[in-house]
């Protein structure tokens, strides 16, 4: 449903671009019609760049992507805005995503409103309920709810338009412990209920085990391995370290400013082969991109 081929973002800063960050680094992604891809990694390695790439809200420096055969790198602006209703975002940042000036109720009515939707009462009422909040929430203002509640407020408005495909950037990391497995039930079951296509970005290793079908790891602006029981059966050096890291509780740096592996600092199976850079092989479901599998 949704195909990213070949995706790089470089931002670049100060007089004469002095500054360059090459945020994703060569990205193939593709994910399922009504499927949960988790895309876990440290913070840094490029999983929100990606993400907002795929939504078009960052526009890739190179790349293509494809939303059910669409292409929308290549497509105009007035096209874009259609297919956007079609994909949605839930930041980390609930309050970022609402007017701290406008009521709840016309927050979620909103994305409605702009694409020509039904924003009737009914509908508002039936989207409040189904994130769990009253009626009574609607007529409050931003500041007024905790945090808690305004991820679900900020859920509400996604989910408003129907969208088939969803990414969650994150978005129980700035919660309580205690309501962060509220919001996660809250996402799954919605899921359910409504069949969309999650891209679930996580650095949280248990949460990715618990909401995903297909797990991608990212390390320094690149998918390093890729599959079903990735996290249970790692086979990328980056990947066996990094669910160690969070067993062991140690950290780990990111390193990326050399040609061949990314990981190949801190690798303890580097080779001499290891200054190439590694493509990404296939092994049956699983996808791995290190010369050990070559
Ligand atoms: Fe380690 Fe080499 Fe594999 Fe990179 S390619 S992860 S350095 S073994
Ligand atoms: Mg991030």
């Amino acid at each position: 449903m949704l195909k990213g081929v070949g995706l790089y973002k470089v931002f670049e800063s100060g007089f004469f671009s002095k500054h360059r960050i090459v945020a994703v680094d060569g990205v193939d992604i593709e994910i399922n019609r009504g499927e949960v891809l988790a895309l876990v990694g440290e913070s840094g390695s490029g999983k929100s760049t990606l993400g907002r790439m795929l939504l078009m809200l960052v526009r890739p420096t190179r790349g293509e992507i494809y939303f059910d055969g669409l292409d929308l790198v290549r497509m105009k602006a007035g096209d874009l805005r259609r297919v956007r209703r079609r994909m949605q975002l839930i930041p980390q940042h609930p309050e970022d995503a609402l007017d701290p000036r406008w009521r709840i109720y016309d927050s979620i009515a909103e994305p409605l409103r702009i694409h020509g939707l039904d924003c009737s009462r009914d509908i508002i009422h039936n989207l409040i309920e189904m994130v769990g909040l009253r009626e009574e929430h609607l007529y409050r203002y931003p500041h007024e709810l905790s945090g808690g509640e305004l991820q679900r407020v900020v859920i509400a408005r996604a989910i408003a338009v129907e969208p088939e495909f969803i990414v969650c950037d994150e978005p129980t990391s700035m919660l309580d412990m205690s309501v962060q497995a509220s919001i996660v039930n809250l996402l799954v079951s919605l899921h359910k209920k409504l069949g969309m296509a999650y891209l679930f970005i996580t650095h949280d290793l248990e949460l990715a085990r618990i909401v995903a079908d297909r797990v991608a790891v990212m390390f320094a602006g690149q998918i390093v391995e890729e599959g079903v029981d990735v996290l249970d059966r790692p086979l990328h050096p980056y990947t066996e370290m990094l669910v160690r890291s969070v067993e062991e509780s140690f950290e780990l740096t990111q390193r990326s400013e050399r040609s061949g592996c990314k990981f190949y600092s801190l690798c303890p199976k580097r080779m001499e082969i290891c200054s190439d850079h590694p493509e990404m092989v296939r092994l049956g479901d699983r996808k791995v991109r290190c010369h050990l599998f070559d």
